[in-house]
């Protein structure tokens, strides 16, 4: 258990996470008129500071006002407004049927809050993936401790005075610092209720070995290689243009933009061609001057981008200048599968192309990164649509599209084995931050005394009745 407490080598001061127990305990955010007040209130603050948000992702980012909403505060803004609107039902308990032996009891299940929750986000999308899980957690009746990247340090500091301004520290508080010194000490001190964690598959791996200290339920929204495919019958460039679009935006730092490319051979050099074309008109012959082209996030992760280029052949685009942290789009070819950037998240705007003949071949080459987070199939074959989504294991994914299923607040969002376990977006995120809790009630006036020993001579009854 741990009092406001100070890291002694660190000097970091730690929540005072017992009074954010005794507040939960206390009963106070379990109320929906409770819950739907913090709602609002914490979307009229991302409203109120939205210049000073717009300010921090370019700072962090170098995002542009339009790519700002469209990935952060409009998506953000979606699904607080879908949970405004069906909080009250989802947290209905629901009626379920009574089994024979059971009858004439009734059953209910209800959707009990966890109690208090971390969650951890990482620099990409800085904002919304630090407030997204933060409204399950509003909507679910928690009190939570949000951890944002120090990665994104303006976008952290926003997120901060936005989370002061609306709520009471004991409710929900937010922890600045470095995740590999703060994150281990609180998760050591105190017990989580559920931390739910977004970021790279070897943090995930320790966050998840902290949480089993305690048995402390983990949902982990991790990375991985995520391949596009384009197959022959492709309309080509309709995936030229998804494809790029998918990819460079926020330079290339998406957790689900794809990866590399696995196109059919035949249609190798045009699509090539498609794919060259599209990304100038898109940001034109220097991408430096484009307004809708982002940055990397610091030095470390620039440079292991320009390691990769020495893995094969840059065919498009390989400029970059360290000062302003610019990697220009770019389109490698014969790169070898065993090379770094064919084994490691690329995670930047580099595109490797890489031909295959055989589905079965191209199969084969995607699996040696199993389990992608994200999975795009570029065809108009529905045989081939089928053969892909039923063989391949993927957290989601696209026919004929890149990125757009994380939008669509419908469809929940997630991983498989190493690209994360657990979902959330619309209502699965209210799941997600809920436990499911199943009560049957039975009458007093119905008291069978088969259903009390001695059973002696009932194994026929028994078996009629249980079955
Ligand atoms: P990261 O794992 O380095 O950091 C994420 C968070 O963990 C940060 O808040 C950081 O402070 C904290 N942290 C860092 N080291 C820690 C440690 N040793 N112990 C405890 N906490 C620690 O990830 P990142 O570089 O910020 O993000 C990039 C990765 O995240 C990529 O792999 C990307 O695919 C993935 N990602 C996944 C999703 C998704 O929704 N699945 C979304 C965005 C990014």
């Amino acid at each position: 258990m741990i009092k406001l407490a100070t890291v002694a080598e660190t000097s970091i001061r730690l929540p005072d996470l017992l009074s954010m127990r005794y507040y939960f305990e206390s009963g106070g955010t379990r109320p929906y008129s409770f819950r739907k007040q913090q709602l609002l209130a914490l979307k009229q603050a991302v409203l109120k500071h939205e210049a000073e948000i717009n300010a921090a992702l370019y700072a962090d980012l170098g995002k542009s006002p339009e790519e700002s909403y469209v990935t952060e505060t409009g998506l953000f803004l979606t699904e607080i407004n879908t949970c405004l609107a069906n909080l009250k039902s989802w947290m209905r308990p629901r009626s379920a049927s009574t089994n024979l032996v059971n009858l004439p009891s009734t059953s209910k299940i209800y959707r009990d809050p966890l109690g208090v929750v971390l969650i951890i986000a990482p620099w990409n999308y800085p904002l919304q993936l630090l407030l997204i899980p933060l409204i399950g957690a509003i909507a679910g009746g928690n009190a939570a401790v949000l951890k944002p990247s120090e990665l994104a340090p303006a976008t952290a500091a926003v997120a901060e005075k936005i989370i002061t301004a609306c709520f009471p520290p004991q409710y929900i508080t937010v922890i600045q610092g470095d995740g590999a010194v703060v994150i281990p000490e609180m998760m050591r001190s105190f017990r989580f209720d559920h931390v739910f964690y977004t970021g790279s598959i070897a943090v995930g791996r320790s966050i998840y070995q902290l949480a089993a200290a305690d048995l402390v339920p983990v949902t982990l929204e991790l990375g991985g290689k995520s391949p596009a495919i384009v197959e022959a019958d492709a309309d080509l460039a309709i995936a030229a243009r998804r494809i790029a679009v998918g990819k460079f935006l926020n330079a290339g730092q998406t957790c689900i933009a794809p990866d590399y490319i696995l196109v059919q051979n035949q249609v190798k050099e045009k699509f090539l061609s498609l794919l060259k074309e599209t990304i100038t008109g898109f940001y034109s012959e220097d991408p430096s001057g484009s307004s809708d082209y982002g940055k990397i996030i610091n030095e470390k992760r620039f440079n292991t981008l320009v390691s990769y280029l020495d893995q094969g052949n840059v065919i498009y685009g390989g400029r970059y200048n360290r000062a302003a942290l610019y990697f220009a789009p770019t389109i490698m070819d014969d790169v070898s599968l065993d090379a770094p950037v064919m084994t490691e998240e690329i995670f930047g705007p580099i595109l490797p192309l890489v031909g295959f003949s055989t589905r079965e071949e191209a199969l084969s080459i995607v699996q040696r990164n199993p389990n992608p987070l994200a999975f795009y199939l570029f065809t108009n074959n529905k045989e081939a649509e089928k053969e892909w989504i039923l063989k391949l294991a993927f957290g989601g994914g696209c026919v004929n599209n890149t990125d757009w299923h994380f939008v669509n607040h419908h469809l929940p969002f997630g991983g498989v084995g190493s690209s994360g376990m657990g979902a959330y977006h619309g209502k699965f995120t209210f799941e997600t931050f809920t436990r499911l809790k199943s009560v049957l009630k039975s009458p007093l006036w119905f008291d069978p005394s088969v259903k009390y020993p001695p059973f002696k001579g009932r194994l026929k009854l028994f078996r009629w009745l249980i079955r």
